[in-house]
């Protein structure tokens, strides 16, 4: 569930135009896999460093390819039927709209 301050961006032309392109190279380098299990085809582009109010403005961390990752359905949707604690032994933590990332702090 994205936050309030999130919601604007997800909402953005400039995000919807860097998720696009973003895809395109993915699926010009390895097909569009998912980038966590690398077994499925990517479903979601995910933020590596997690939208915050302080960095929603900064393209460099909400535009950049570099903190963007490709996750499959099936891993997107290990949040939904797993413990937080699962997640978190696991090396991972959910950003701000509620979608599952390799936690930056490991
Ligand atoms: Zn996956």
């Amino acid at each position: 569930m994205a936050k309030e301050f999130a919601k604007r961006f997800y909402d953005s032309k400039a995000w919807k135009d860097c998720r696009e392109s973003f895809i395109s190279d993915r699926i010009s380098v390895d097909g569009g896999m998912c980038q966590y299990c690398g077994e499925d085809l990517g479903y979601i582009v995910d933020h590596i460093e997690e939208l915050t109010p302080d960095n929603i403005n900064n393209p460099y961390i909400t535009l950049n390819h570099d903190n963007l990752q490709y996750l499959s359905l099936k891993c997107h949707n290990i949040k939904t039927f797993s413990m937080d604690k699962d997640i978190v032994r696991e090396g991972l933590m959910f950003d701000c709209n509620g979608e599952l990332i390799q936690s930056p702090h490991k």
